[in-house]
């Protein structure tokens, strides 16, 4: 395990200190940096083995255990205002309705209903491909990660905590071997917007807790809401408790559905080539999902006209000008605190988007935005082995 957080080395002169001694800058007390979340008091066990296995929840759904540290943060950034006092969500076939307002409303911004926060990252720039795959890693992986490989190409991969436990191997091939971007896709991929606040925290920090003990001490940076089921209160939990900035989308491939029937493969393919083969602005963020041999089918096949086509195609921090971690520059650098991330200057989340169409809303104009319609998507890869074990959840810290 590398020796996580010994150096802060802030760079830039434009993001606030906490203190002296390197604090982030999102909102946590200067006695409390945010590496202290997730700071071990020993070695982690090696990736995969079984006493790795044992240090997480082992349930489907959220887990019901958390860290008083990470129950403090929250009280701490719940106390300074931080949290908006938006009531939790009832799903309507998968469309948040809430007591208190719409989604629509600009104070809950939804993304189902394509409001867009202005701490969103779902643009990016013209001729930029942010390239992403969620819900990973799965049984299936490899193929992806091979063919990354083999064409060069780093890609984000946004992942569900319980996904890299039971498909260990195919984390490993992603972080050791092809260095690829690693993001936080919750821990059992839940409607976050239907869940506590409590909840929330849960889902969000066991999966920065296990992605930061595998890859040796790394922060993740980037959190994408499963079915884009995000609103003002998920955001700012995400981003003031943890640090995550929430990235959605701005085109769906609607690869997932293919297994449903929802659409086919080639649709999927004529889509994404159309896509790929149009206009460059806004750049293309792409959902897309390395679930099963079509959806990774369906990109491989739409990679060459992507590079034929002079897209730059980059992991989701670059395309957007971050590091790609809130502690190292990407996955092979040193780990040393890295500005950019939660500063001050974002900490008030504002709608910028709806329905009715901003420019950078997903349904509107020349950004030509897919509907925002959310279909459950199964967990990939972990059932089986999550009914055959119900061990208890592992206390940390
Ligand atoms: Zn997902």
């Amino acid at each position: 395990m590398l020796p996580a957080c010994t150096a802060f080395a802030l760079r830039g002169s434009s993001v606030a200190r906490g203190d002296p001694g390197g604090a982030p800058a999102w909102y946590l007390p200067a006695t409390s940096p945010f590496h202290a979340l997730f700071r071990r008091q020993s070695p982690v066990p090696a990736v995969g083995s079984d006493a790795w296995l044992a240090l997480y929840p082992q349930a489907g759904g959220t887990p019901t255990s958390v860290p008083q540290s990470w129950t403090d943060a929250f009280n701490a950034a719940d106390a300074a205002g931080l949290i908006p006092n938006i009531s939790v969500s009832n799903l309507n076939g998968g469309y948040p309705t809430y007591a208190d307002g719409v989604g629509t409303d600009p104070d809950i911004c939804s993304f189902t209903y394509v409001c867009n926060a202005t701490t969103d990252l779902n643009n990016p720039p013209d001729g930029v491909i942010a390239l992403a795959f969620d819900d990973g890693p799965t049984p299936v992986s490899d193929d992806l990660y091979d063919f990354l490989s083999t064409n060069h190409q780093h890609a984000t991969h946004f992942m569900i905590g319980i996904n890299i436990l039971w498909n260990s191997a195919q984390f490993i091939h992603a972080f050791n071997t092809n260095n690829d971007h690693i993001a936080v896709h919750t821990w059992s991929h839940p409607y976050m917007t239907n869940l506590t606040n409590a909840e929330v925290v849960a889902e969000l920090g066991w999966t920065v807790q296990i992605i930061h003990d595998s890859t040796g001490g790394l922060l993740p940076a980037f959190w994408r809401p499963p079915y884009g089921d995000v609103d003002n209160r998920v955001r700012a939990i995400a981003q003031h408790v943890f640090g995550l900035k929430t990235v959605t989308w701005n085109q769906d491939s609607a690869d997932w559905s293919i297994s449903t029937g929802y659409t086919t493969l080639p649709a999927v393919e004529a889509q994404l080539n159309a896509w790929v083969t149009g206009g460059k602005s806004p750049g293309l963020e792409i959902l897309e999902h390395e679930l099963t041999n079509d959806t990774i089918g369906a990109f491989m096949n739409a990679y060459p006209a992507m590079v034929s086509n002079g897209w730059q195609i980059k992991p989701v921090p670059e395309a957007y000008g971050f590091p790609w971690y809130q502690n190292a520059d990407n996955s092979t650098s040193p780990i040393q605190f890295t500005a950019g991330v939660a500063s001050p200057s974002q900490s008030t989340i504002t709608a910028t988007g709806s329905a009715s169409g901003s420019k950078s809303s997903a349904s509107s104009g020349s950004t030509a935005k897919s509907s925002a319609v959310r279909v459950p998507i199964p967990l990939a890869g972990a059932s089986a082995a999550l009914a055959a074990l119900a061990l208890a959840v592992a206390v940390l810290l």
